[in-house]
């Protein structure tokens, strides 16, 4: 089955001259890596290549080829691939004048399958992962510049091989792509340990409000705090890694409001719970370990409501 799957995607790659690869809004370093590494591998092989993130890669300057990343793509093509996504409208308004895509990879449990054809393993820590696996049986070369990006996905999607899916076979992996040339010393510290100084303001803002109750942490960052300290992204600069190392805690959350009378939720829990189904549920999705939604609403109703419902699960799991 995975060998026929396999095929096919090989022969659409040999067949196709103009690609377009996309991933997720509001980028994590798995939807950059996994766009940039397979792009990069493409290019080797003489094929153009539009590498597509609808709010840009500038977050992504340490990894190679960022520049290249465009926010819409232009004009026509022979195969779209869309990585890291588990849902279509997960890539914003990239494809509107596209149709479906060729092909999907992906490791969300909640991937909708919305692909030609579906590489989707939720056994996986990342996607940048599953395309170090496939890149062979595809045709794809290695060169250090594509291991850097898959092994930032890689980095990225585990916290720096902190979450408990990490074995020895994903450290036998990452080796391989140091050996390929991967500069994990650079991707790790400007991933994972970098900040910029008003992304740490910000942090202070939410730690500031920093609140706890029966096992849940969780705060918020407001439009008026990222005015104040001159944060410039619309995310929540990692604050939830941050809130993930209360020890009394087994789920965080952060609440970010968004202008459009949205808030942007992240749930990350200890490992035994799952928070994907919950995220389902208020129309997001994700992993068991880390899952997110965009929720209609207030700062103050949205955060009443996904307080309640968690604590819910949290309690009901206690039962058990
Ligand atoms: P985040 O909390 O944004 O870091 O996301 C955690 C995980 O949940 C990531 O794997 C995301 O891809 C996924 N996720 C976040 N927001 C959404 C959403 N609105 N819909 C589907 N998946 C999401
Ligand atoms: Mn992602
Ligand atoms: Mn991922």
């Amino acid at each position: 089955m995975t060998k026929e799957i396999d095929h096919a995607v090989a022969l659409k790659i040999k067949a196709s001259e103009r690609f377009l690869i996309v991933s997720h809004i509001r980028p994590d370093a798995d939807a950059a890596g996994s766009v940039l590494g397979l792009g990069l591998a493409l290019n080797m092989m003489g094929k153009t290549v539009q590498m597509v993130l609808v709010d840009g890669a500038e977050k992504f300057h340490y990894l190679p080829g960022w520049e290249e990343v465009i926010p819409l793509p232009v004009g026509e093509t022979d195969m779209i691939v869309v990585v890291d996504c588990s849902n279509p409208d997960r890539v914003g308004s990239a494809l509107d004048e596209y149709g479906q895509p060729d092909l999907v990879v992906d490791h969300h449990k909640t991937n909708l399958a919305f692909g030609d054809i579906n590489v989707v393993e939720p056994e996986q820590v990342a996607t940048a992962a599953i395309l170090f696996d496939h890149f062979p049986a595809w045709g794809l070369p290695f060169n250090a510049d594509v291991a850097t990006c898959l092994l930032a996905g890689i980095v990225g999607d585990t916290i720096g091989f902190r979450t408990p899916n990490v074995d020895a076979e994903l450290m036998r992996k990452a080796a391989a792509l140091m050996d390929l040339g991967g500069d994990l010393t650079k991707i790790y510290n400007e991933e994972l340990v970098m900040r910029s100084f008003s992304a740490i303001r910000y942090w202070g803002c939410g730690l500031g409000r920093l609140e706890y109750e029966n096992g849940l942490v969780w705060t918020s960052l407001t439009l008026a705090d990222r005015e104040k300290v001159g944060y410039a992204g619309d995310d929540d600069a990692d604050l939830v890694n941050v809130l993930s190392a209360v020890r009394e805690a087994k789920i965080a959350l952060i609440f970010v409001e968004q202008p459009n009378n949205t808030v942007k939720v992240s749930w990350r829990t200890r490992p035994g719970l799952d928070v994907s189904g919950i995220a389902y549920q208020f129309g997001g999705g994700g992993h068991a370990a880390a899952a997110g939604a965009d929720i209609v609403g207030t700062l103050t109703s949205v955060q009443q409501r996904v307080i309640h419902a968690t604590h819910q699960l949290y309690e009901s799991r206690q039962d058990e």
